[in-house]
């Protein structure tokens, strides 16, 4: 079994479509797939439409951006009601900040000579995708400022640049406790790779009903699992393993790395709400 439970598509940064996504993580060999997009569900419907014929088992989700200190810290929501009203606000209110963000770092970039416009982003941007500097990393890549998005962000775009804005979003407490009163499993994602997620936090969001840690990642190191692991054993957290891909937006692979059937199954039990694991037609053979 092959469990990748952090994805992206072109609902937020993602460069493929929620339905090629699907035919990717199929063509990966990977039996269960996690959607994350930042902030949104709107990948929700496509995504399912494509995964009951393909073989793939879906689970809904969203990557929820949450106040950090600096910058921000990302928690995955997995299987929550798309409909409960306090979650959606919140990420719709972060989703709708985006847009000025965007607007201003554009305009810091221009007035310092780089080649974008407000246009040529959203022109990078999927309808209703929620917006991130991946796509203005793309127009700046499709002007000839850089070669690629990593570049664009090493140069320009990385957090604390200044041309950095920050946006609206939610602290992270009450996002865990929003995911469990919709019914959905929250999980901290990629803790190693942001500043100032301490273990003492990870402890307070523990408290507030975290169910677990996203411990191999791509961007953790073998002392940073080895590290999370231990925290997530003595806090009584499930450990999983996803690739946080992002189609030609980062180097990841679908399936590089995974999370374990069994504390998938833990994961699942813990799902509240409406929203069940998509599981397809036909399985695969
Ligand atoms: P934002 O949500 O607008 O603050 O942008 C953060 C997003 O940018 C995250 O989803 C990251 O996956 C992506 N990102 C961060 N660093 C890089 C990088 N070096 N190359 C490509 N994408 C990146
Ligand atoms: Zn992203
Ligand atoms: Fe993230
Ligand atoms: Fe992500």
């Amino acid at each position: 079994m092959r469990i990748d439970l952090h994805a992206h598509s072109t609902a937020s940064d993602g460069t493929d479509s929620p339905a090629e996504l699907v035919a990717a993580a199929r063509a990966a060999g990977v039996d269960v797939l996690g959607l994350t997009d930042h902030d949104t569900s709107t990948g929700w419907a496509q995504a399912a439409a494509v995964a009951v014929q393909t073989g793939v088992s879906l689970v809904r989700g969203a990557e929820i951006t949450c106040a950090g200190r600096p910058g921000t810290l990302h928690l995955l929501g997995y299987l929550f009601d798309p409909d409960e009203d306090e979650l959606r606000r919140e990420m719709d209110l972060a989703r709708g900040d985006r847009v000025p963000r965007a607007a201003e770092i554009v305009r810091r970039l221009a007035e310092a000579g780089y080649p974008v416009t407000m246009q040529a982003v959203l022109d990078q941007t999927a309808d209703a995708a929620t917006l991130g500097r991946p796509h203005i990393a793309d127009a700046l890549v499709a002007a000839g400022a850089f070669p690629d998005r990593d570049t664009a962000f090493a140069e320009v775009l990385y957090d604390g640049s200044p041309y950095y804005v920050g946006h609206y979003a939610v602290e992270p407490a009450r996002a865990v406790r929003l995911v469990r009163a919709s019914g959905g499993v929250p999980v901290l994602a990629h803790p190693r790779a942001r500043a100032g997620v301490s273990d003492e936090l990870i402890a307070q969001l523990a408290s507030a009903g975290l169910a677990g840690l996203e411990v191999d990642h791509p961007e953790h190191s073998a002392a940073d699992r080895a590290h999370l692991g231990g925290l997530a054993r003595d806090l009584g957290l499930l450990a999983t393993g996803s690739s946080d891909y992002h189609g030609r937006g980062k180097p990841a692979r679908l399936g590089q790395e995974r999370t374990d059937p069994e504390v998938f199954a833990a994961l699942v039990e813990q799902a509240r709400g409406p929203v069940p694991v998509l599981a397809p037609a036909r399985p695969r053979a």
